[in-house]
């Protein structure tokens, strides 16, 4: 449980300043002169809550704004009440970045403007560890970049190169931003200012910038005679390089730098430095293929926009992605290369809790040429907010298919098709209320009930993909009961949703750890304040164990009676139920430790309100299932209005029940 503590835990950087420096350091001018709200919210999506900050974690697979960011006692923290992540701005750099704490230190000086008093020694480990370490591979990168800038510039050698890039209408601004460089056409080009500086010619090897020569026992340039794109990390340090041609007749038309320990393909977006705050700012990243289409739409202004290197949007970009926005459009030229995205948009879409849209630009258009047309960005733009989503998208060519089907059972086979290509993709993995989500969307689309969809669907082993959160909070199943004594529980309902069960156990959580609230009213959007037992009753819980539990704790709520968890436990005779109200107690307990300035009544009012809307939005559902199961309710322009409605309404309501009582 989160305790707020300005000094909490000593962590590992302390120690490290306590036994390394003294008094007025350069690490205490360098704490001094970070915000951390500021820094953090480079990163991370932060919001004013009362006197705090809070924001989703980015240290574990966060849904709800887990974080809390604390300024107003002494020095400045953060803290995930989630996971349990937390500390000053080193110990955010050092986790957030993979740092060590002398990178770190380095990294908040130089953005604070600090010079640092010059180490005797380097650190300890980068000795101590096989191979060259991190922060040695950013600096052979950074060396090299500075390298490559530094021919594009040169009067004579970087005269061809900067010509390619005027062509490509590649500005000095852009160049400079995104750190353009130039391989100059020679064997020993980078491999002469190594042995110059008598830098290690195995870091750079390491670093895949120079290759050992076959038969004999030098080195040489890895990247030559090309125009040479600098891939950074989040915070703009060159990792790695992209390399394209300048003769039309060398091959390979890009060369990427190989994975080293600092970069992977698979987790690293192009312009994401760059991008990053307009991420943020915007809630939509758009990812396209090509170094050159990033540039071009930053210079148009278009600045939320990154690149994938040569693979597809793996489920890792979508991490680092949703940590920032929650909206994705993928952005292809041509609609084969769209469908295939489409695909791979749809997998991530279906695990990871992000929209995934695609947009094909007109006429087969790459983003770089349509950017340099006349009414380009207006275009781009028109392009980017007719982006349709993954399984919308992908349907499209179902769609014709089923045009052409006639008869019912040719219609089912289409349909069971698609269903089909969506069960690869990973439908099976989505549970709760996006499962909801999508199969109403599906239906909706495809003009049928949302049972029929659920039935079409291909039957595998349900792997229990939503787990019962009793079985999450007491570590035990309710199976594991059956010992013979209690009589098992009937079953929840198979479509109970996450957002639903949690309504119910955090409203009981709060009653339980503190009967009291049960006396302040809720205010509804459109009713007066009411008390809550006059709204719900026991009977409205879906959750077996949470309906007995409310049961006991309405009644005595009603009756004005003050409680103790141990009295509701002796009037329960069920174990599930007495294991569930106890969990509970603790989980209302830490929603009042008193880390957010919202006060227990506040939460109380905010529970009973989520609890009503879950209750209100699955009473819907069944009403807009019953609605499809009429006939002609596919082409009843009413009832398709009251579906879209449906589901804005549910977009919404998900995100207020997500954010609910965990901030
Ligand atoms: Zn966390």
């Amino acid at each position: 449980m989160y305790r707020p503590c300005p000094s909490h835990v000593p962590s590992k950087t302390r120690l490290r300043i306590k036994m390394a420096v003294d008094g007025s350091s350069d690490i205490q001018r360098v704490r001094d002169a970070t915000d951390l709200v500021a820094l953090i919210g480079e990163h991370v999506a932060l919001r004013p809550k009362g006197r705090e900050h809070v924001g989703v974690c980015p240290f574990h697979d966060d849904h709800s704004p887990s974080m809390a960011v604390v300024t107003h006692k002494g020095n400045a923290f953060y803290k995930c009440h989630a996971c349990g992540a937390g500390g000053d701005v080193f110990d955010f750099v050092q986790n957030y970045h993979k740092m060590d704490f002398a990178e770190a230190l380095r990294f908040l000086a130089d953005r604070a403007g600090i010079t640092l008093t010059p180490l005797s020694k380097r650190a300890a480990h980068d000795s101590e560890s096989h191979g060259p370490s991190r922060s040695d591979l950013r600096e052979a990168a950074g060396r090299a970049a500075a390298f490559y800038q530094r021919v594009l510039r040169h009067p004579d050698q970087g005269q061809l190169g900067r010509r390619i890039l005027e062509d490509r209408a590649i500005g000095d601004e852009a160049a400079e931003a995104f750190m353009l460089g130039l391989a100059p056409d020679k064997w020993d080009g980078l491999l002469e200012v190594i042995q110059k500086n008598k830098l290690s010619i195995d870091l750079f090897v390491q670093a895949g910038l120079l290759k050992p020569r076959r038969n004999d026992d030098g080195h040489y340039d890895t990247f030559r005679n090309r125009i040479i794109f600098p891939i950074c990390n989040e915070v703009g340090q060159p990792i790695a390089f992209g390399a394209r041609i300048i003769n039309p007749e060398d091959e390979p038309k890009y060369l990427n730098s190989p994975e080293t320990p600092i970069f992977h393909k698979s987790r690293t977006l192009y312009g994401l430095h760059l991008a990053k705050r307009s991420i943020i700012d915007s809630g939509t990243a758009i990812v396209t293929e090509g170094y050159t289409d990033v540039i071009a739409c930053h210079q148009a202004g278009l600045k939320n926009v990154v690149a994938t290197l040569g693979t597809a949007l793996t489920r890792e970009h979508a991490q680092i992605l949703g940590k920032f926005c929650h909206t994705v459009v993928l952005l292809f030229d041509g609609d084969d290369a769209g469908q295939r995205a489409a695909d791979r948009g749809i997998e991530v879409f279906f695990r990871e809790p992000i929209d995934v849209k695609v947009c094909t630009l007109p006429d087969n258009l790459d983003p770089d040429d349509l950017l340099r047309q006349e009414d380009g960005a207006e275009r781009f733009n028109q392009a980017i907010a007719g982006a349709q989503d993954a399984i919308r998208y992908k349907l499209r060519r179902f769609d014709r298919a089923l045009k052409d089907q006639t008869g019912l059972s040719a219609r089912q086979r289409t349909l069971e098709t698609f269903l089909r290509e969506l069960h690869t993709l990973g439908l099976d993995s989505v549970s709760g209320v996006r499962r909801h989500l999508i199969f109403d969307q599906l239906a909706d689309l495809m003009g049928v009930s949302a049972r029929e969809i659920e039935n079409a669907m291909p039957r595998t082993p349900v792997h229990s993909h939503a787990p019962s959160e009793t079985a999450e909070l007491t570590g035990r199943t309710t199976s594991e009961e059956e010992d013979g004594s209690p009589a098992p529980l009937p079953s929840a309902p198979t479509n109970l949703s996450r957002a639903r069960r949690q309504a119910e156990h955090d409203l009981l959580a709060l009653l339980i750890f503190d009967p009291t609230l049960g006396r302040h009213l809720i205010q509804l959007e459109n009713d007066g304040p009411c008390r809550l037992t006059d709204l719900v009753t026991e009977e409205q819980f879906a959750d077996p164990a949470a309906r007995l539990v409310a049961g006991e704790v309405f009644e005595r709520v009603e009756s004005d009676q003050v409680f103790s968890v141990q009295e509701l436990l002796a009037a329960l005779d069920h174990p599930s139920a007495r294991e569930l109200a106890a969990a509970l107690y603790f989980r209302g307990e830490s929603h009042m430790d008193g880390k957010t300035t919202i006060t227990p009544a506040e939460l109380y009012q905010e529970a009973g309100r989520a609890l009503l809307r879950a209750i209100e939005r699955e009473a819907y559902h069944a009403e807009m299932d019953e609605k499809r199961r009429t006939p002609d309710s596919a082409s009843n322009p009413e009832v398709l209005q009251q579906l879209l409605d449906l589901r804005k309404k549910q977009g919404h309501m998900a995100a207020a029940i997500g954010s609910g009582l965990r901030s």
